[in-house]
């Protein structure tokens, strides 16, 4: 195995052009700005955020389905390559995606058996005859019967679509998968069991996996290192029971205070007020302040930067950092 990390995200970032009101001027809109995060081998590192905050966008830079306008990914030590060259093509084999919905990502025309199959197709892995058997084993790997390998993805529960879906991203032995939202469309009764299914596949495989989801509750269950992010940024980073116990960003605050653990002490809730700014018109200073329940007036001209914590989390926050440099000095 090589000492480099499975996945390095170096400070990429995303524009997008947005025009304003019908005859108004375009202007460029960051979806994505400086993201930095690390996978490692085997480790899951869980990214959290509300909808529109870009996750997804950073999911699709990371496995280069995009390409970022700064920065760089690595993957094990070396650059992506340019999505359409065959060298990516191949590498995309060892990273494979799950998507949020499961039968827009299956084709209805083909039965579950011929699209597990596929990639052995497309790869040209194993003999031919061998095939069909290769891809029924992988069905039963992910708690699916042989026998619903006939059937259609209409004639399937979404859970086990998804099943299905997982499946097929495994057949070329990935080393990482980046999951999107992917059990947001399922019935709850059914979430638990496809996160433990990635969970108990990552165990089994070492996969590296980059789990992409607004609800911290699944964050929780799968993570390793937890990664936030608000308005195309990273605000807090680092080891998920450090982050989720203690949270020193007041963003990530409100989202565990909502989120709380059966069973221990729930916090205080923190109630965001108001939906997530626009990114076409970023609050000045920090982005999170006209929200935050402990902006100060620096707050609003002052963008923070993401430095680390005595703890060795990153936080972007100068209240929690000036506590911990104030606790510093009291000590
Ligand atoms: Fe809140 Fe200020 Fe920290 Fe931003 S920098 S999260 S506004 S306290």
């Amino acid at each position: 195995m090589s000492s480099a990390p499975l996945l390095q995200v170096r400070g990429v970032a995303r524009r997008y052009a947005m025009r304003r009101g019908l005859l108004g001027r375009s202007i460029d809109v960051r979806a994505v700005d400086g993201v930095s995060l690390t996978v490692e081998h085997g480790r899951t590192l869980g990214l959290v955020g509300e909808s529109g905050s870009g996750k997804s966008t950073t999911g699709r830079l990371a496995l280069g389905l995009e390409p970022p306008d700064d920065g760089d990914v690595m993957f094990k030590g070396a650059p992506i390559p340019p999505a359409g060259t065959l060298a990516w093509r191949q590498l995309r084999a060892r990273m494979q995606m799950i998507y949020q919905d499961p039968l827009g990502a299956l084709d209805r025309r083909l039965s579950i058996l011929e699209q597990v199959r596929e990639p052995y197709d497309v790869h040209g892995l194993g003999e031919a005859g061998e095939r069909d058997a290769m891809a029924t084993a992988l069905l039963q790997a992910v708690g699916l019967r042989a026998d619903q390998g006939s059937r259609y993805p209409h004639e399937l529960s979404g859970g086990q679509r998804q099943r299905a879906v997982i499946a097929r991203a495994l057949a070329t032995k990935p080393d990482l998968l980046v999951c999107d939202e992917p059990v947001s469309a399922l019935d709850v009764s059914i979430q638990a069991q496809v996160v433990n299914l990635l969970v108990d596949l990552q165990q089994e495989l070492g996969l590296g996996l980059l789990f992409i989801s607004h609800d911290l509750k699944v964050i929780r269950q799968v993570s390793h290192r937890v990664a936030v992010m608000y308005l195309g940024r990273i605000v807090e980073e680092g080891d998920a029971d450090l982050l989720l116990a203690s949270p020193a960003h007041p963003y990530t605050e409100a989202l565990v205070s909502a989120s709380p653990v059966p069973g221990r002490r729930a916090r205080p809730r923190i109630v965001l007020q108001g939906d997530p700014p626009n990114p076409a018109a970023r609050p000045s200073g920090c982005a999170f302040h006209p929200r935050c329940h402990a902006a100060r007036e620096r707050c609003k001209v002052e963008s923070p930067r993401l430095l680390p914590l005595p703890d060795g989390r990153l936080t972007a926050c100068h209240v929690a950092h000036d506590q911990a440099n104030f606790l510093k000095a009291a000590s």
